[in-house]
């Protein structure tokens, strides 16, 4: 399962082609044409990663751009500017006001998908959609399998969601609040008790399949996901 891609873009061909583009990759996309819209969209479910055109009919995306970087909520969030401007100075404030990367009209399809994998492999990639390894563990995601030394594991969704986070951002300490906002949704309400639940499961599901001690707890802080003996 690759992420969720929020296209914002007021020309409806280009929303066309851009959504069309990324759907045929795997990834999920949900479209807005006005900044409005845009806000609108990501109040209700935060996406994965935000296609941004710079003309939009309203405001200039560039504002909405400054905004979600100022937000706590938003601030992470990877950010692909879209523009018909290729003048050096824009492309400069456009990286300055916090895009992760800037792709000038026209481009090729194949062009901008492979910036969308690029930007989730350095920022989320978990959402990349494609295959990950650590240690022992490669996660598919198309096919939706995890594999320990090349051998299938049997596991629940949310045991699949947090692994595939986790495999994504080895070797760094999560809170609690941090994998459900991250596995679960920032808009899910779950008691960060289920996070436990699920860890134990997949630690369950890791240890059958003969991989023990790599979800390690780090008292007071989280969960970490390590190859390195628990300390
Ligand atoms: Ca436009």
């Amino acid at each position: 399962m690759a992420g969720a891609i929020l296209v914002v873009e007021d020309e409806p061909a280009i929303q066309e082609l851009v959504s069309f583009s990324c759907s045929s990759s795997g990834y999920k996309v949900r479209r807005a044409d006005s900044v409005r819209t845009a806000r609108e969209a990501i109040r209700q479910e935060l996406p994965d990663l935000v296609i941004l055109d710079w003309m939009l009919p309203d405001r200039p995306g560039i504002e909405l751009l400054r905004d979600l970087r100022r937000d706590e909520r938003t601030r992470g969030l990877p950010i692909i500017l879209l523009t018909a401007r290729s003048a050096e100075g824009d492309r400069v404030a456009g990286l300055d006001a916090g895009a992760d990367d800037y792709v000038v009209k026209p481009f090729s399809p194949r062009e901008l998908v492979s910036r969308v994998r690029a930007v989730f492999r350095r920022r989320a990639p978990q959402h990349s959609g494609e295959a990950l390894g650590y240690g022992p563990l490669n996660i598919d995601p198309a096919r939706h399998e995890v594999l320990v030394d090349g051998r299938p594991v049997k596991m629940g969704l949310a045991e699949f969601k947090l692994l595939k986070f986790m495999v994504g951002h080895p070797e760094r300490v999560f809170s609690r609040g941090q994998l459900l906002d991250n596995v679960w949704g920032d808009h899910v309400f779950i008691e960060e008790r289920t996070v436990d639940v699920h860890v134990l499961r997949l630690r369950k599901a890791l240890a059958a399949a003969g991989a023990q001690g790599l979800v390690q707890t780090v008292r007071g802080l989280g969960y970490r996901l390590s190859a390195r003996a628990e300390q």
